[in-house]
């Protein structure tokens, strides 16, 4: 089963406060992208395509393996990841059957994580998700703030990145959301493909593979690389 990795590092550094893109603020001392890319690779996916800011290639291009083909990302999310899936119809490379869609946010993913997602996509699954439980308390709240609901947790989950996907499928079920007019909302892949119809199976993921959203993530992760 050959399979690609696609990173999508193209969103900016906005909520972290940052100077840079998100995926080149530093980590332990190297870009979050690169942690990204090598978290799929210790997983078992060497072949990976990075989603970059268009006006950042170069930057991107310097701190990352020479064997990484880059892609100018798009406005949102769901745009870096399509450009990227574009690349991989490049006859310059084997076509892939399984891709692995990988936050560049999410850099200290255990290399476990990819592989059960791998694992359950060599065992027949098109579409994968790692989730954990939600553990706090969970409520719905109206406009001022007040209490209107609570939500059942025990059946709730976090989704978190890789995702893995028969790659024909995926790209079908992007082509598919060119004609919903609102594709906005569509925060990961799993949205898409379910948008199309596609059961997505979920695996066990870990706190490790937290995202890197607020300066405090970004505290969390430097002590978890210290340890
Ligand atoms: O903004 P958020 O943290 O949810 O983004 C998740 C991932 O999607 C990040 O790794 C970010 O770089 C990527 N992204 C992207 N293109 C965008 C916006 C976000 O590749 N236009």
């Amino acid at each position: 089963m050959h399979a690609v990795g696609i990173v999508a590092a193209a969103g900016s550094g906005l909520r972290l406060g940052a100077d840079r893109p998100k995926a080149l603020v530093p980590l332990g001392g190297r870009a979050l992208v690169c942690w990204a890319v090598d978290a799929l690779r210790a997983g078992g996916v060497s072949d990976v395509v990075v989603a970059v800011p268009a006006e950042e290639h170069a930057a991107f291009a310097a701190v990352l393996p020479p064997d990484v083909r880059l892609v100018a990302g798009g406005e949102t999310r769901t745009a870096s990841v399509r450009a990227a899936l574009e690349a991989l119809s490049d006859p310059a490379h084997p076509t892939p059957e399984v891709v692995l869609v990988h936050d560049a946010a999410r850099p200290l993913t255990p290399p476990d994580v990819v592989a059960r997602v791998l694992a359950a996509l060599d065992g027949g699954a098109r579409a994968v998700v790692p989730v954990l439980p939600v553990i706090d308390t969970t409520v719905v709240v109206d406009d001022i703030g007040v209490i209107t609901d609570a939500v059942p947790r025990e059946p709730l989950r976090r989704v978190q990145t890789p995702q893995g996907f028969d790659r024909a499928m995926l790209v079908a079920s992007y082509a598919a959301i060119d004609l919903v007019a609102d594709a906005a909302p569509f925060t990961d892949d799993a949205a898409v493909v379910r948008a199309a119809g596609i059961p997505v199976m979920t695996v066990e993921g870990d706190e490790r593979a937290a995202k890197i959203t607020v300066a405090h993530d970004l505290a969390v992760a430097e002590l978890q690389v210290r340890t």
